[in-house]
């Protein structure tokens, strides 16, 4: 009898993932014999959905939003990027029985600016918008490619105060709010708030974006998202959206369970063309 292994992302709301889809195609492409499935899982429901889908003999977990410090919290053991975003994205079972936890948000971004686009982030002057889990999870990540400085803006300018004093001993980094940003250029502009999905931009002033720059949303759209427009009005070399850092951190994740990297190239051109139609 062959023996199918069970995987499946939990988050709420959940019905518009495109997870199953990339690791149907990830398993396809590699052989492997898996399923995994979107499950709709509230906060409040998280811990007794993790502990029935593992005592059932699931083997691996994604946890989106507004799932990630609770998976943080759940897991047994944590990798270095988890243990210092404070959020899982990951969870594996491993040999011994223990639930590890890991964080692929940030590599997979990585991977999508540097191997994807060519972009060179070392010597690189970043501006993050945001301080929440996102902006946790890619913080470390960037400060290892050598770059040159990180500055994080919030709305809530205490959190990102606070979330760059967690990262200091690692490199260059500060926190303000919108307004400190006059008069500042940056070679690369991130955005981790949440307000592309709204249709809404943080209040940006002129000339944040040096000639040539990036511009990078996390979040993805079918259309390109508010701040990609804002990137392209503002004359950035490239203006991005998350769709291959979504690829690039699912494949890390595929790589964490099964031990076999997918190629991501022809998953996210196939996503590309789906969106164009
Ligand atoms: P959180 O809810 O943890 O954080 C939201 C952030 O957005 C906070 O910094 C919040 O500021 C800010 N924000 C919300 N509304 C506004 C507003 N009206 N004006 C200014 N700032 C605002 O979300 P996440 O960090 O988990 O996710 C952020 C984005 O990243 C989402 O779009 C998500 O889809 C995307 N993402 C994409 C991934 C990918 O693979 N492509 C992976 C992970 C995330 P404040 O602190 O003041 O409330």
């Amino acid at each position: 009898m062959m023996i199918v292994d069970h995987y499946a992302v939990f988050g709420h709301p959940i019905k518009h993932s495109k997870s199953p889809r990339i690791h149907k195609i990830f398993a396809e492409q590699t052989g492997q014999t898996l399923d995994y499935k979107a499950q709709d899982v509230p906060a409040e429901q998280f811990s007794a959905a993790v502990a029935a889908f593992f005592a059932n003999g699931g083997k691996g977990l994604n946890c989106t939003i507004p799932l990630k410090e609770l998976a943080w919290a759940y897991a047994d053991v944590k990798t270095e990027r988890a243990y210092m975003a404070k959020a899982v994205n990951t969870l594996a079972l491993q040999t011994d029985g223990l639930i590890l936890g890991d964080n692929t948000d940030g590599i997979g971004l990585v991977t999508d600016l540097t191997g994807n686009h060519d972009i060179t982030l070392a010597g690189s002057r970043i501006l993050i918008l945001g301080a929440g889990g996102a902006s946790r999870g890619i913080i470390a990540p960037l400060l290892e490619q050598s770059v040159h400085s990180i500055v994080i803006a919030n709305r809530t300018v205490d959190k990102a105060i606070n979330l760059a004093g967690e990262f200091t001993a690692k490199g260059l980094i500060t926190g303000c709010g919108f307004s400190d940003l006059k008069g500042r250029q940056f070679d690369l502009i991130i955005n981790a708030t949440s307000t592309s999905l709204s249709g809404q931009l943080p209040p940006l002033p002129e000339a944040l974006l040096v000639k040539n720059g990036i511009c990078y949303d996390l979040a993805y759209s079918n259309e390109p998202t508010v701040f990609v427009q804002w990137g392209q009005e503002n004359k950035a070399l490239k203006s991005l959206d998350g769709l291959g850092m979504l690829v690039e951190q699912a494949a890390e994740a595929f790589f964490i369970w099964r031990g076999i990297r997918p190629k991501t190239r022809p998953v996210i051109e196939l996503l590309n063309k789906e969106r164009k139609l």
